[in-house]
């Protein structure tokens, strides 16, 4: 691919406050955006210049909307990923980075494949298999849906025996994998750009703290134990992203431990502890994102401030809304949702120095 010139189209498949981050970064650097999501009116869709409303099931209806942009890519992992296979070379990234990423099972087994640790753990398919989980995992557990499990969503722990059941109806009796529950001292991330030519850029690591599976706020510098342990981890994320062929932005999830970094997960695409690098770094990932997948020179990601901090507004946080505006140097992201449910992420504030 050449460089994408101004005035070209790029297509988001998904409709969400990571879309709408995009189209803004878009808007800024000379393109239009087109956003497909199956929902009325989503938050990217007041961004772009032209929103269509279709099923991520419905394959004409991507094809058609593949044929008015110059590239795609998406803001979303749980997206069927058959009907996306029509749209070839012009989805960036490709279709294999999103389906290792929904699969936890096939996301574990190829981390492990490629030199990542990951928690111990075992597929869980049918009821029998929850027999050997005492002896294979031990208690506590985490049992999480293979599939469509997101900010601690489709995840039940268990703490004896005598759960084990009730966990897995309460995931529905999906498809699962059981987890050890791991003793870590922090969370963390690394974000790392691939472009087609593979260079490849990396942020500094974020420490990302979490209450109820729902990230809630990332910092940096991200302090000890995680900065002793970040080089390792940033090895992990570039031979990941490499190995998958992943172009654009990609999260790997890290719990700091006493054994070293541990994989959590792997989202391929921009992610929530990334939103302090809109103002915190010279080039953010939205930006870097769209010069990946646009084939431009990597942007720098270096810091502009020595600390910055994340906070997101989750629920009702966002009624501090015009608080957060008073106070200077807090700079204020809403993302248009109309309705402040508990555990809904309605927008985000950053702070430097
Ligand atoms: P996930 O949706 O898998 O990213 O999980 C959301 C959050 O739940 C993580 O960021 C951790 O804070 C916590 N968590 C998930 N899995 C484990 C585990 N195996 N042990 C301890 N905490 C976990």
């Amino acid at each position: 691919m050449t460089p994408l010139p101004p005035g070209s189209t790029i297509g988001i498949v998904g409709g969400g406050q990571l879309g709408r981050m995009l189209c803004l970064a878009a808007q800024r650097m000379g393109y239009r955006t087109h956003v497909y999501a199956p929902d009325p009116a989503p938050p990217a869709s007041e961004s772009a210049s032209l929103y269509v409303c279709a099923d991520y099931q419905n394959s004409d209806a991507l094809a058609a909307f593949a044929n008015e942009c110059d590239v795609v890519t998406y803001e979303f992992e749980n997206l069927p990923v058959a009907p996306l296979e029509a749209m070839g070379d012009k989805l960036r990234p490709g279709t294999r980075s999103l389906a290792i990423a929904q699969d936890r099972a096939a996301e574990k087994r190829f981390i492990e494949e490629h030199g990542g640790t990951v928690a111990n753990w075992r597929p869980v398919s049918e009821t029998s298999d929850l027999d050997g989980l005492e002896e294979a995992i031990g208690f506590p557990l985490v049992l999480k849906s293979r599939r469509l499990g997101y900010d601690g969503k489709g995840q039940a722990w268990v703490r004896e025996k005598g759960q084990l059941m009730d966990a897995w109806e309460a995931i529905g009796r999906e498809p699962a994998v059981a987890e050890a529950a791991v003793d870590f001292a922090a969370e963390f991330s690394i974000l790392v750009a691939r472009r087609a030519d593979d260079t490849l850029a990396v942020w500094n690591a974020p420490r990302n703290i979490h209450d109820g599976g729902i990230l809630r706020r990332s910092e940096v510098p991200a302090g000890e134990p995680v900065e002793e342990q970040v080089e390792e981890a940033v090895a992990i994320a570039c031979r990941l992203a490499q190995e998958l062929g992943h172009i654009g932005v990609m999260a790997v999830e890290f719990f700091a431990t006493a054994e070293g970094p541990l994989v959590n997960e792997i989202a391929p695409r921009v992610h929530n502890s990334g939103h302090w690098t809109i103002e915190g770094s010279q080039c953010s990932q939205f930006e870097q994102h769209l010069r990946c997948i646009a084939d431009l020179p990597l942007g720098d990601p270096a810091l502009v401030s020595p600390r910055v901090t994340m906070d997101n507004l989750i629920g009702s946080d966002v009624d501090l809304w015009a608080e957060l505006l008073a106070e200077p140097g807090a700079h204020l992201h809403l993302y248009g949702k109309k309705e402040a449910r508990p555990g809904r992420k309605m927008g985000h504030v950053t702070r430097l120095g």
